[in-house]
């Protein structure tokens, strides 16, 4: 994939990597703890799964002002309530209420300064968190934009469209560094959003051409153009692929064109 990998941290940032490793988590979900220099509280940005050991780690870095999730994955917020126990209740920030209080758009506290960009698509209630401390500037993109390979985007809580728009929307925060949800960090998030972008967009035409082939299913989708697809991803390949019909069918509708074969679906 294009763009460097970032050479070590900026000193404010701490990464704790949960030992939840997966095909779908890559090396495990990365637990973000941001402090100021200087500063007493920090902030944390996905706590990660209910796992003791890594929760009780992560709680010794407090004491902590927020604790803030990227969206409801359960790799991602289920030891949030845990933390907040751990860390004389800290209050828990999460776009979907179930979890934690919705957060405002801007928050300034204890020397960092929080721009919280929603960018649903791998699921709808996913944010990106641009954080300022000092001249640095860091994106922390959960699962929207993973440090290796490419994240999942399936109906019916996430969407192509959407994703599509969110990444847009990342390219517009050149040489910002990128801090994501699972695997290493970049030195540019736009570069990354870019690369995803085509990358996404070549894909779709694989798709189209796959349903002027005849295939009109997932399964068979994934069969054309995926032919190689390890077993323990398979399903996510599957989902990717019903997302891209759906995209497609909708695309279509809306322009009121139809390409070859879609009307079938
Ligand atoms: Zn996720």
């Amino acid at each position: 994939m294009g763009g460097a990998t970032l050479n070590g941290l900026p000193a404010w940032v701490t990464l704790l990597r949960a030992p939840n490793p997966g095909p779908m988590t890559l090396d495990g979900t990365n637990t973000w703890v941001l402090r100021a220099p200087g500063e007493e509280y920090a902030v944390v940005i996905d706590p990660g799964p209910l796992h003791e050991e890594h929760l009780a780690r992560t709680a010794e870095l407090g004491p902590f002002r927020y604790i803030m999730v990227t969206h409801r994955h359960h790799d991602h917020v289920e030891g949030a309530a845990r933390l907040s126990e751990l860390s004389d209740k800290t209050p828990v920030l999460a776009a979907d209420p179930a979890y934690g209080t919705p957060p405002e758009r801007k928050i300034t506290t204890d020397g960092l300064r929080i721009d919280v960009l929603d960018t649903p698509g791998h699921t709808m209630d996913s944010v990106c968190f641009l954080v300022e401390c000092g001249n640095d500037r860091a994106m922390f993109t959960g699962d929207t934009i993973l440090g290796r390979g490419t994240t999942v985007v399936a109906a019916p809580d996430g969407g192509l469209g959407p994703y599509l728009a969110s990444l847009e929307l990342l390219t517009a925060y050149p040489q910002v560094m990128m801090l994501p949800g699972h695997g290493p960090a970049h030195a540019d998030v736009a570069v990354l959003a870019t690369y995803y972008l085509e990358h996404r967009r070549e894909r779709l035409a694989q798709v189209e051409a796959a349903v002027r082939a005849g295939a009109d299913t997932p399964e068979k989708v994934v069969d054309l153009v995926y032919p190689d697809i390890e077993p323990a991803v398979r399903f996510a390949a599957e989902f990717s692929a019903a997302a891209q019909l759906d995209y497609l069918r909708h695309r279509d509708r809306e322009s009121g064109t139809s390409a070859d074969g879609l009307d079938r679906l």
